[in-house]
Parts: C-alpha cells; structure tokens; sequence
C-alpha cells in the first residue's frame, strides 16, 4: 500500500464505502482513531466543500503527519432551490418539524416526510434533485486536495425500497427504474455521489 488515509467518519456505512471504494487503488483506508472522544466541530459552512474543509483540516490536527479525509454530502432538490443542501441532515429539525437530534433516530423519517410535502403537487418534469458529496483531506491541518460526485435522479412522491438510509426511498433513478433504497450497496457504490466522489479524490491522490 502507498498511501494510507484516516476517515474522520464515525458512519460505517462511509467507512465501508470508502474502503470498497479504495480496493482499486494502492490506498489503505481506516477510521481516525480517537474520534469518539474529539468534540467535532461545527459544520457552519455555507456548502459542502466549506464543510468537508473544515472537518478535514480541523481533525488532522489529531493526527499529526497523517493524511486525513472528510467528507460532507446532501441532497438538492431543484424544485426548492436547492434545499435541504448543507441542511440534508438537519431538515425537519430545521423546520421545527423534530428536535434535534431526534432522540428515537427517526431523524430520516422526518426528514422524508417533510420533502414529501414540501413537494406535494410540483409535476413530475419539475422533481429533479441531485446527491452531492465532497470529499477533502488534510495534514497537519493544511488543505491538501478535494473532489467531488454527484448522482442526478428524481425526487418520488411515497418512499420506495427498504435498503440505503436517508433521502434514498424518494431517490429514483429514471435510467436504473429503482430508487437509492431499491438497490444493492455495490450498485449504489458504483452509481452514487459518494462512490464517484472517492474514485475522483483517490485518481487524484495515487
Ligand atoms: P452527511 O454527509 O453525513 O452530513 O450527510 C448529510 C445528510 O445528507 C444525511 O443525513 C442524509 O440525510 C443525506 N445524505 C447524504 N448522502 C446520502 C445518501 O447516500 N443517501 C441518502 N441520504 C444521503
């Protein structure tokens, strides 16, 4: 292995993506050790890429010498201006809908609920929506590259499929004919804003 990464992602299903991801390049992925005693930062960005910045660079600080990656990701639904955007995690919570975090972790629920009737009566040529990740890496808290996947689909409206998390059962994919949920997580790798954006970053990073 060349290179060697430390995720600062406490998600395992990142981790595992990143990981899949990195089979096909010389590049070892593991999770930063330490992260659940860091405090995180707050992400106050007003996009993704200031976001995953911010991470990046303030967890390397943590590992010195060490490359380290973030990531930050959403969803953008054209028929709201591109809303939830950075806010995807914190939408219905936002809204007053749910605290946040929701105690019971129905966050995503809430949050599926809420795009379902932002975008109730919007006609079907009006749902187009994207997922968006950036991804970034740091040392010794500096910058270092950032890249970037994206996945354009349609938003439904009733959820479709048990699979993925978030936003996924009101994802549909025309050319696929499934929504993120309906899928296997090696299609959804394959196809997804966050499988394109590791790809980008480690063709650039090797
Ligand atoms: P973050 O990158 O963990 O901050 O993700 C922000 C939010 O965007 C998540 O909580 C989800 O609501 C949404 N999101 C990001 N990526 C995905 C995905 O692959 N599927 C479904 N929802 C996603």
């Amino acid at each position: 292995m060349s290179l060697h990464l430390f995720a600062a992602t406490t998600s395992h299903g990142k981790l595992r993506d990143f990981r899949t991801a990195s089979r096909a390049y010389s590049v070892s992925i593991e999770r930063l050790p330490g992260l659940d005693e860091m405090a995180a930062p707050e992400e106050n960005g007003a996009t993704f890429l200031a976001n995953a910045s911010l991470k990046a660079i303030y967890y390397s600080k943590f590992a010195p010498d060490e490359m380290v990656l973030a990531d930050d990701s959403g969803l953008e639904v054209d028929a709201l201006s591109g809303a939830p955007g950075v806010r995807s995690a914190r939408f219905a919570a936002d809204a007053g809908v749910v605290d946040s975090p929701d105690a019971n972790d129905n966050t995503d629920v809430w949050n599926n609920m809420l795009l379902i009737q932002r975008m109730a009566g919007i006609p079907a040529p009006l749902r187009t929506a994207r997922y968006r990740c950036v991804l970034a890496c740091a040392k010794n808290g500096a910058l270092y590259q950032t890249a970037e996947g994206s996945v354009e689909g349609e938003i439904l409206d009733a959820p479709r499929g048990t699979g993925g998390f978030g936003y996924d059962p009101l994802f549909y994919l025309p050319e696929m004919g499934k929504t993120m949920a309906e899928m296997d997580l090696e299609t959804k790798l394959e196809l997804s804003h966050r499988g394109r954006a590791i790809a980008a970053l480690l063709a650039l990073l090797v």
